[in-house]
């Protein structure tokens, strides 16, 4: 072989120019890692789902007439790491040319780009998968500093004329989420779409897996729901449209406990093709307009809340990844010190909407943004949970979590342990949003509307401890400054009260 190419686990991108001819010359190597299964502690759900699509994609392209060499956690296991491996593959082949797309997480950039080949030259190349250019990174995302997500959004539809009527946005405004977030009625739930999902069989990854001890978290199935290649990928896209998009913004974030069978509501599950680039968000950004063009019932709040979420906060967050690695995964902004409860591993605790959100997390791999941001996010917020614990959890719990978008939004939306770079305000909320948006509340443990004693939703105590003692650095924003009013007028000894119970729940948070 005259050249070999690297394809990593979420490079799955069959559109790329790499394949655009067929050169008997050039070797593709595609290879089960130790390294990426012991980094972090991944859901098992995840490890299948990568595995088998990176085999998939393997026996498509070999099927097109391509030369690859798929290699197994059997093949790997005597390397010590991917270089080591590509050394050996690069020598033995007798390239005089290794070629990689830029790793989208910044680990494996930094170890490829130590990369030392004694014959062959080494050549990085763009992944051709994301929107916005990565090396105007630096020029959009300052280091250190927030960017308003909403105005690179509205850049970004300009630039890429998406949802546009010449230079007006379609509907006549840029963000329609007034319209949305609605919560789910009785009369809703019946008609909650049902959850498309593949069943692959992932059998001997599961041997392979207990074969090499490798650990996991999550509940393991012998026949995987998510897709894993671009075909059933294109069929998931597909079958959003249809079912969930008329819906998607209204209901984007409610939960509900009633039909667990429904879990996903009209959330599209389609981050794990997205994220290991089976298919590109600029066509799925155009299926979801072309479908909205042709079903006039389709209200553009509902199209236009899910394009921002891809246009928008996808692009975004990735940006503000790049633009602050490696200091962002090491900044602490709130001092936060504590270790995750061990229910983030089975799922037990009274509180009923953390029940929800982390059994739903470990039986699926899968939870969507609210109870990700405002269940799960927010109670490892106010009981102060060290960033590098949640990043952990979180980068090994979810099928679509890779770094680049796991980590701001963790560390970022989630727990503002940046001090500010993604939001301006930490997304800190008592049990009364949870109320607001679910219906678990009703029959949880605790009492909703109690704010101290043992019986009180332990959110709504943690919630005024966590804004009394931050006071300082949040008082000056003048959306948080009404709240401080209505703290202030709280009786002396009211507050004494929640301050007491939530110091009482922070020193036995296993017991919640
Ligand atoms: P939908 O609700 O159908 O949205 C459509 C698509 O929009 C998603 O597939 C995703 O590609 C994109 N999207 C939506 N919100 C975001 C966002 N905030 N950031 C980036 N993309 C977004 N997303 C990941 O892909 N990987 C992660 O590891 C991840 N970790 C998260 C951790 C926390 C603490 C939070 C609050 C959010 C995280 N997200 C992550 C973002 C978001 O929750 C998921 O993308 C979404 O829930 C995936 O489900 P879906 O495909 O059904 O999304
Ligand atoms: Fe969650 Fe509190 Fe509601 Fe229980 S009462 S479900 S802990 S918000």
């Amino acid at each position: 072989f005259h050249t070999v190419r690297l394809i990593l686990g979420d490079q799955l991108n069959a559109e790329h120019t790499w394949y655009q001819q067929v050169d008997p010359k050039v070797l593709y190597l595609i290879a089960e890692l130790h390294q990426e299964n012991t980094y972090v502690t991944h859901h098992v759900q995840k490890i299948c789902a990568f595995f088998s699509a990176m085999a998939q994609f393997a026996s498509e392209l070999g099927a097109a007439g391509h030369q690859v060499r798929y290699l197994t956690l059997d093949d790997t296991q005597d390397f010590a790491d991917l270089n080591a491996l590509l050394q050996y593959y690069v020598a033995e082949t007798g390239a005089i040319k290794f070629e990689y797309q830029r790793p989208d997480e910044y680990r494996l950039l930094a170890q490829l780009s130590q990369l030392k080949l004694a014959n062959a030259v080494v050549n990085c190349v763009d992944t051709e998968h994301f929107l916005f250019p990565f090396d105007e990174i630096d020029r959009e995302f300052p280091q250190g500093q927030h960017r308003l997500m909403e105005h690179f959004y509205r850049r970004m539809r300009k630039r890429f004329n998406i949802l546009m009527t010449d230079v007006k946005p379609v509907g006549g405004q840029w963000n329609f989420d007034v319209n949305n977030r609605q919560k789910l009625k009785s009369q809703d739930i019946k008609s909650l779409p049902t959850p498309l999902m593949f069943g692959h069989n992932v059998q001997d990854i599961l041997a392979r897996l207990q074969r090499h001890g490798i650990n996991t978290m999550g509940k393991a199935d012998t026949h995987l729901l998510w897709p894993i290649n671009r075909a059933q990928s294109l069929e998931l896209l597909q079958y959003f449209c249809e079912y969930c998009l008329p819906a998607f913004g209204r209901f984007q974030d409610a939960m509900t406990q009633q039909h667990p069978a429904q879990w996903s509501l009209y959330h599209s599950r389609l981050s794990f093709s997205l994220n290991a680039k089976l298919i590109s968000p600029l066509e799925v950004i155009n299926a979801v307009i072309e479908h909205y063009h042709a079903n006039p019932f389709i209200e553009i709040a509902q199209v236009e809340g899910f394009v921002r979420q891809i246009l928008g906060w996808r692009e975004y967050v990735r940006g503000i990844y790049w633009a602050n690695m490696p200091k962002y995964a090491s900044i602490n902004a709130l001092e936060a010190t504590r270790k995750l409860p061990d229910y983030f591993w089975h799922g037990k605790t009274r509180m009923n909407c953390l029940h929800h959100a982390l059994s739903q997390s470990l039986d699926f791999a899968y939870a969507h943004h609210i109870q990700r941001l405002m269940v799960i996010g927010n109670f490892c917020l106010l009981t102060e949970i060290a960033p590098d614990e949640v990043d952990k959890w979180y980068l090994g719990v979810y099928v679509d979590a890779i770094e680049w978008v796991e980590m701001p939004n963790t560390r970022g939306m989630a727990l503002f342990a940046d001090g500010g770079i993604v939001g301006t305000k930490p997304y800190a909320a008592s049990g009364s949003y949870i109320n607001k948006m679910s219906d678990y509340c009703g029959s949880c443990h605790y009492k909703i509307k109690e704010r101290s004693g043992e019986s009180a939703c332990p959110l709504n105590s943690l919630y005024w401890r966590f804004m009394d003692k931050h006071r300082a650095q949040l008082t000056h924003n003048p959306r948080i400054a009404m709240l401080y009013r209505t703290w202030d007028n709280t009786e002396k000894s009211v507050k004494q009260a929640i301050l007491a119970t939530a110091e009482q729940h922070l020193a036995q948070l296993e017991r919640l």
